[in-house]
């Protein structure tokens, strides 16, 4: 049973196909019927399908019967002068065994790294997938540096080979060079659409052929490791894992040995992609476990699932598991005051389902009731607060983002902090550490100088560069996180038509010459405006965002100083002018209550003004703000 398991993983840059090859494998093994087919059958999520991006696709098991026509005929013309030869060569051949492929899903951006890591532990095997026109991208080495960590076995595939512009043999090029750089020599590249399924049938017969059936200990006592997991409000916690020894049964009580947690498993299963109960999980299958456990962060990602008795428990855990770190905070706002309570179920909701979300409650003279969030990335940060938006309809104001800051003070203390409202007077501060990343970007040579200026715009020190089939460069770079959690992205793809491509890993904490620049309207100070910035841009960034709040707030009957400090001392000064009678007259003539009521009107009611000591700022003039980085 066991040497008939075939666990893999595609791993590809975002785009490169992963979710169409893996509606094909599903129609070759007849997993979906071909009427039930739609595209991109495996990602679930509405914002996937809309955005063709996979952040989650389904785990999913198939049966396969690899009757290749390369295989069938090797044995039919093989001259049948030895019939014991013949037995031999029938029993080592794929065809007569069905086999049982599982294909779990990997994230593939770097903001869920360790959430790869842990799915590419699950498996034996990966599909490498790149695009024939686009190449060696970023997350194609960061993800196959992972894969090549965990020991796996990796298949190299050339995808959407029908597109006339392609360029196989240059991208053939760039993977021998990639490999190379691991000291690795693949054994074959394969070349496929699919689009349009070509090659899809042999790559799959090659997982079959090369990918080793899982180890593991049917035996031994029970070890599951928990790769991914959701919420069910039957079920309650489903870890979806991949059963490294022993057996686990429905009924069965369980111990969770990272969050030391017991409860009794409500049902046992596998994918078909829909959850299938079945009686038992063996060692080297992949299913889920439905734990009856009430809260995903007590089941979680690279947690091991043990029995709870004494004498059927494992004693030591799955190696690698780490807790979620955010690495990015923003508070965030409901739109008007009254979505606080929606907004607030709406966070429990995806809390549910997702451990590395982080929120606490938190207090905003200017913009009221809201959360301070803690995200893995940007990206994990964008796809919290798209589904924020639409899957719950509400209207966010979102801050700043920033990093996590290590604060020494002249007191001793050590203080750890991600909101400029925490960060101290800078009498205070003997030492602020900030997190750095080693950044690869990949852009084809016609964008290096491009490439080159935008990376002398942040804070980093120039590492390195390499030539990947003489079509892409690698260039490494490290930097201050907080260089790149903005609009580094953006500025990347606009530079290069959308061909550079970025990835990222955090390396540890430096000493950063950072300080707390604050904005005084009239007089008061508006915390929620203040930032976390490097001295030496100091200057530029406190213009800058003068004259941003001086072009968006609306004018008041009188002139507003607005003005940036640091520790006190004003940096930049701009004053908006007031309003000029004659064109808003009728609209700002009358007394506060009937200006507001205007206002109010004039915004269908919805947005909220905010009196900041003089002056009134609503909430889509803070976004305004918020967005200009
Ligand atoms: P993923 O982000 O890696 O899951 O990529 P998708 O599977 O969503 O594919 C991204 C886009 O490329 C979609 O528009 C697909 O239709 C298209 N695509 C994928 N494979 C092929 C292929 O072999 N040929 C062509 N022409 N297009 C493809
Ligand atoms: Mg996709």
């Amino acid at each position: 049973m066991q040497e008939h398991i075939r666990n893999f993983v595609i791993i590809a840059h975002v785009d490169h196909g992963k979710s169409t090859l893996a509606d094909r494998l599903l129609e070759l093994t007849g997993t979906v019927e071909k009427r039930k087919m739609h595209e991109q059958y495996l990602d679930t999520m509405e914002l996937e399908q809309e955005r063709g991006i996979t952040i989650k696709m389904q785990p999913v098991r198939m049966r396969y019967r690899p009757v290749s026509s390369t295989n069938s005929e090797s044995i039919t013309n093989k001259r049948m002068t030895d019939s014991l030869e013949f037995v031999n060569s029938l029993k080592d051949s794929l065809f007569v065994d069905e086999y049982e492929l599982n294909l779990i899903d990997t994230p593939g951006h770097v903001d869920f790294s360790y959430e790869v890591s842990r799915a590419l532990a699950a498996v034996e095997g990966a599909i490498l997938l790149v695009d024939a026109t686009k190449g060696v991208q970023a997350q194609t080495l960061a993800n196959l540096r992972v894969a090549i960590a965990q020991g796996l076995t990796i298949i190299p595939a050339i995808n959407k080979i029908d597109l006339p512009h392609s360029r196989p043999d240059d991208v053939e090029r760039e993977i021998l060079d990639v490999f190379e750089t691991f000291n690795l020599l693949p054994d074959r590249i394969f070349r496929i659409s699919a689009k349009t399924g070509e090659g899809v049938e042999e790559l799959l017969n090659e997982v079959v052929r090369s990918v080793p059936a899982p180890g593991g200990d049917a035996g031994a006592p029970l070890r599951a490791l928990v790769f991914d997991s959701m919420y069910d409000s039957y079920k309650g916690v489903v870890a979806h894992v991949r059963v490294v020894d022993g057996v686990v049964h429905s009924r069965e009580r369980m111990h969770l040995m990272v969050s030391r947690q017991e409860s009794e498993i409500k049902e046992v299963g596998t994918f078909s992609p829909a959850p299938i109960p079945s009686v038992e999980l063996r060692a080297g299958e992949i299913g889920y476990i439905a734990t009856g456990l009430k809260e995903i962060s007590l089941a979680k990602i690279g947690d091991t699932i043990t029995h709870e008795r004494e004498d059927l428990r494992a004693y030591e855990p799955l190696p690698g598991y780490k807790d979620p770190m955010p690495a990015v905070f923003s508070s965030i706002f409901p739109g008007e005051e009254s979505a606080f309570d929606e907004m607030k179920e709406a966070l429990e909701q995806l809390k549910l389902n997702d451990a590395a979300l982080y929120y606490e409650q938190e207090y905003s003279e200017a913009l009221g009731r809201g959360w301070k969030c803690g995200f893995l990335g940007m990206l994990h940060m964008e796809i919290v607060l798209e589904r924020l938006r639409r899957e719950y309809n509400l209207e966010i104001v979102v801050t700043t983002p920033s990093v996590i800051y290590q604060i020494k003070k002249k007191n001793g203390e050590i203080i750890t902090i991600y909101t400029p409202a925490k960060f101290p007077d800078p009498t205070e501060i003997v030492e602020t550490l900030e997190p750095w990343v080693r950044m690869e970007v990949m852009t084809p040579p016609e964008y290096l100088s491009g490439v080159m200026q935008l990376l002398q715009t942040i804070r980093g020190d120039y590492k390195d560069t390499q030539t990947l089939g003489g079509q892409t460069l690698r260039i490494t770079y490290e930097a201050p996180l907080a260089e790149i959690i903005t609009d580094f992205y953006d500025k990347l793809k606009s530079i290069s038509s959308g061909y550079a491509s970025l990835s990222y890993d955090v390396i540890g904490d430096q000493p950063g010459d950072v300080v707390k620049l604050d904005v005084m309207l009239a007089g008061d100070k508006v915390e929620a405006f203040s930032r976390i910035i490097p001295r030496l841009r100091a200057e530029r960034d406190g213009r800058k965002l003068v004259e941003k709040i001086k072009e968006v707030i609306h004018p008041e009957n009188f002139a507003v100083a607005i003005q940036a400090t640091i520790g006190g001392k004003v940096i930049a000064r701009e004053t908006k002018s007031a309003m000029s009678k004659d064109v808003t007259g009728y609209l700002y003539g009358g007394d506060y209550t009937r200006k507001k009521k205007l206002l109010e009107k004039q915004k269908r009611g919805k947005k909220r003004m905010k009196a900041m000591g003089h002056v009134n700022i609503d909430a889509e003039t803070f976004m305004k703000v918020f967005k200009s980085g």
